[in-house]
């Protein structure tokens, strides 16, 4: 019988590498890397954006003004990431992506939302990273159903790690005990 955290679900292994699902505070991660859940403007915002500038502090947002000025001028496309470093944040890095707003499901959401998670992963491995820790993408202002979007989130993870063997560890950090339940639930079926 395995004990600890595997015992209570919140431990899964694929490949080499850890998927591990926590509740907390992204800005809190030691991983090399935290998501930051962003907008098309990189200028910042609220949720898991204000949370993150307000601890990391100026320098995260330089780099963001730096990127719209030479790579992105109209905004950085949802489904896109973006690499800047962590500023004051445990975090070395800060990997900003787009996820879609919630508009019923039937403008192309789910790959979107795919697509975020996918290009934030390609981004940490390109950048010789280990571990990364990701919030629930879109499920705050912009309203995506969260069981839905659990569902992409620990799928496109799982088949990348299987595809790919260069990462560690993937953290998602949820806010609430609710918000991990319903990751829990829906890990157990898809790992
Ligand atoms: P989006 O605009 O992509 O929906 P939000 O930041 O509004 O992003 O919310 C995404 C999820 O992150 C929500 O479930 C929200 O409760 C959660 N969240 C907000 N602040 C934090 C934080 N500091 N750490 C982890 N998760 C957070």
């Amino acid at each position: 019988m395995i004990v600890g955290e595997k015992m209570a679900g919140n431990e899964f292994q694929v490949s080499k590498a850890k998927i591990l699902l926590a509740k907390g505070d992204i800005t809190e991660q030691g991983t090399d890397a935290i998501v930051n859940a962003a907008n098309s403007t990189l200028m910042g915002g609220g949720g898991v954006d204000g949370a993150i500038h307000r601890k990391g502090g100026p320098k995260i947002l330089e780099e963001c003004k730096r990127m719209r000025a030479t790579e992105w001028p109209d905004g950085l496309p949802t489904g896109r990431a973006i690499i800047t470093s962590g500023g004051n944040l445990k975090a070395k890095h800060v990997i900003h992506t787009v996820g879609p707003v919630w508009r019923g499901g039937i403008h192309g959401e789910p790959e979107l939302l795919a697509e975020a998670y996918l290009n934030s992963l390609r981004l940490a491995v390109s950048n010789g990273l280990k571990t990364i820790a990701f919030p629930s993408i879109s499920t705050g202002a912009y309203r995506y159903p969260i069981e839905k979007a659990s569902r992409i989130a620990l799928t496109t993870v799982k088949e990348f790690l299987e595809k790919e063997d260069k990462l560690d560890k993937v953290v998602f950090v949820l806010f609430t005990r609710h918000d991990l339940e319903i990751y829990k639930k829906a890990a157990k079926e898809i790992i």
